[in-house]
């Protein structure tokens, strides 16, 4: 829906058939340094709570509750609506590449901070492993007319090998 009015939730876990909710209330985080859990966009919470009464909270209201009340694991209350701050669409621009995992451990600051999302998938027991970074670009217009060779490089790599 949101998507349609040209907004994105600010962040989101790396799979998305999750409840805004169970998201909110277990802080759920994405990949950049500098955003928050999603619950941090959260500006109002409407709960029951347990005698059946609807209240809402506000952020403006009472921070220290209300932080309590965003991550509480449903122990407050049932979640039935929330005002939450989203962010302009964007896109991802994806760029990847191996990565050693001991120089990617002595440079780990580094590296999480040179892109808006960075993340790092270490094969264990070796000392490989393959970083990417994301950096959220200006929408605009994707041409998805390919060639055959990169059509078959795809397949090979996404479908055959199963690198992301
Ligand atoms: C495959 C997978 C990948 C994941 N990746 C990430 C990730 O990248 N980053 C990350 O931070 N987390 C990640 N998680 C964890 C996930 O974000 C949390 O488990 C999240 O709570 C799941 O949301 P849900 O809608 O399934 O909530 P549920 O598991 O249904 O509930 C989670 C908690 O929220 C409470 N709750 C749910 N609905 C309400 C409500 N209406 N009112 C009050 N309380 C409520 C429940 O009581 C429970 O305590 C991942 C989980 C999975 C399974």
């Amino acid at each position: 829906m949101i998507l349609y009015m040209n907004k994105l939730l600010p962040v989101q876990a790396s799979v998305s058939n999750l409840t805004i909710a169970g998201t909110i209330s277990t802080a759920t985080h994405g990949s950049g340094i500098q955003y928050g859990t999603l619950s941090s966009y959260v500006r109002s919470i409407t709960l029951m709570k347990l005698d059946g009464e609807l209240k809402e909270y506000r952020l403006e209201d009472d921070e220290e509750l209300f932080r309590c009340l965003t991550c509480c694991l449903g122990t407050f209350g049932i979640i039935i609506s929330v005002r939450l701050q989203v962010s302009q669409l964007f896109y991802l621009e994806l760029n990847q590449h191996a990565l050693e995992f001991h120089k990617f451990l002595n440079a780990m600051p580094i590296y999480y901070s040179s892109s808006d999302h960075f993340r790092y998938t270490w094969y264990p027991y070796t000392n490989f492993g393959i970083a990417y970074h994301l950096t959220r670009v200006q929408p605009r217009l994707i041409n998805y007319k390919t060639s055959i060779v990169s059509k078959v490089f795809s397949w090979f790599r996404y479908s055959l090998i199963g690198i992301i």
